[in-house]
């Protein structure tokens, strides 16, 4: 029996392509992963904002096929609150709206920056200063994405960059300082999103065959030389084929895979998310999200998912994520969290008090951003290669250990059909 661990959009696009003689086995009692949505009092919650970018042809016709008139396109409204004030991401080239001495600096930086040799450096500290210079990395790159992904940054690589940064030539920074407003800039500068349901509406559909899915089914030990699954529920079952997608570091840590294997799996981090779902009373935010980059607030980004879609809300309602990270097993105080961020709320207007808030749901993806460290290729080049030797796929944002997405993960789904398949789907 050919088995898939884990049921997001990687695993259940596996099967989708598969139709036939599989398995997946999921320990959660519902299906979908991070792509499921939850529902609340009458509010839809993903888990934080999940939006569709799709940018190749292939995923974009299926998606757009299987969620027929059930999908929208939106353009983006997403911004920077600094210094007391709101402008437009990317903040590379939407400088206009800063104070006029943020505004100085950023730009006196990034000009000298322009001017100077870069070094070949794979250190994203580096990288940042070499690309955008001092100013922009004080206000924006630095704290941002140090809030973003708990840990240091001159222990990141730049592996992860690709287009999730983006990076300007010195006609667009100064026109967005000057002129103002670059909107159409970066990967998400428009994006789809299912009209009702929650990303949900989307996961569902790539269920193809309930018969064939497991719940409440977690795996707590692999047998690679048994060709084994072991569950916590006491059960066992051999597999002929494997393809795994849960976090690739703990499927390693319960397997029976050499210590050599076990030691690169163990080199591998990432940082926990949490996110605070609330359904609040109508407020008179527009963005689709906006990033915090201050130390102050203890959240790095806030979206509103009613601006996605009103449908996710009761009519008069509201509703809203909060994204904050640590490292990972760091101690949380989520009442402490909680006061802190209803607290900022108040300050940033978005609510008037706490008599606004409805309804409050909590949701902690233990595995949220991997690290991109110096220890990530070597350590991935072992594990991948053991795998290999064992004709096992992990693959996924998790089983493959990456900073992805869902369209990336349907056809890391379709590619490992394929590939289990001897190239036949
Ligand atoms: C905060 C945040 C925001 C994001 N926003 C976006 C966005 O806007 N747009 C976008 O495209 N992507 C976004 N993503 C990424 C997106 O969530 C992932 O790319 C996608 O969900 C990965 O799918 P997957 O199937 O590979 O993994 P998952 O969705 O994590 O699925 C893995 C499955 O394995 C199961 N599992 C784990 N351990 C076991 C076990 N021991 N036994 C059995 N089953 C197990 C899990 O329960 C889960 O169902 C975001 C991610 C995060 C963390």
């Amino acid at each position: 029996m050919l088995i898939i661990i884990g049921s997001g959009p990687t695993g259940l696009s596996c099967a989708y392509r598969l139709r036939t003689d599989y398995l997946i086995v999921e320990k959660e009692a519902y299906y979908g992963g991070l792509g499921a949505s939850i529902y609340s009092d009458g509010f839809t919650f993903d888990y934080s904002g999940h939006l569709l970018h799709l940018r190749w042809d292939e995923t974009k016709k299926f998606v757009l096929d299987i969620l027929k008139d059930n999908i929208i396109e939106i353009e983006r409204n997403a911004q920077i609150y600094i210094d007391k004030c709101y402008t437009d991401y990317p903040f590379q080239v939407n400088l206009y709206n800063l104070p006029p001495e943020i505004k100085s600096q950023c730009l006196n930086g990034f000009l000298k920056a322009q001017l100077k040799e870069r070094t070949m450096t794979k250190n994203f500290k580096i990288w940042s200063y070499e690309t955008f210079g001092e100013g922009i990395c004080k206000y924006f790159m630095f704290p941002y994405n140090e809030k973003l992904l708990s840990y240091p940054l001159e222990s990141i690589t730049t592996d992860w960059l690709g287009e999730f940064v983006p990076q300007p030539n010195i006609n667009q920074v100064l026109n967005g300082a000057l002129k103002g407003k670059i909107k159409n800039i970066g990967y998400n500068a428009k994006f789809y999103y299912p009209l009702n349901g929650g990303i949900y509406s989307l996961t569902r559909k790539l269920l193809a065959d309930n018969k064939r899915l497991m719940l409440k089914k977690e795996v707590t030990k692999v047998s690679f030389k048994e060709k084994k699954l072991f569950f916590k529920d006491g059960s066992a079952i051999k597999y002929s084929k494997l393809i795994n997608t849960m976090p690739l570091k703990h499927f390693i840590e319960i397997s029976d895979a050499p210590e050599k294997v076990k030691g690169a799996a163990r080199n591998l981090k990432h940082n926990t998310v949490y996110v605070l779902n609330l359904g609040i009373k109508k407020t008179k935010f527009k963005q689709h999200w906006i990033y915090f980059p201050e130390k102050r607030f203890p959240f790095y980004r806030v979206g509103f998912y009613t601006n996605f879609s009103k449908n996710l809300a009761p009519d008069g309602y509201d509703s809203l994520y909060v994204e904050l990270s640590t490292r990972e097993n760091e101690y949380v105080d989520i009442q402490k969290k909680y006061d802190d961020i209803i607290k900022a709320l108040i300050e940033l207007k978005i609510i008037r008090s706490e008599k606004d808030v409805i309804t409050k749901l909590w949701s902690k993806i233990e595995c949220g951003y991997v690290i991109y460290d110096d220890k990530r290729n070597k350590s991935l080049e072992t594990i991948f290669g053991y795998l290999k030797t064992n004709e096992v796929i992990s693959t996924g944002r998790y089983g493959g250990w990456k900073y992805s997405f869902m369209e990336e993960n349907i056809r890391d789904g379709f590619d490992a059909a394929k590939e289990i398949s001897g190239g036949r789907l």
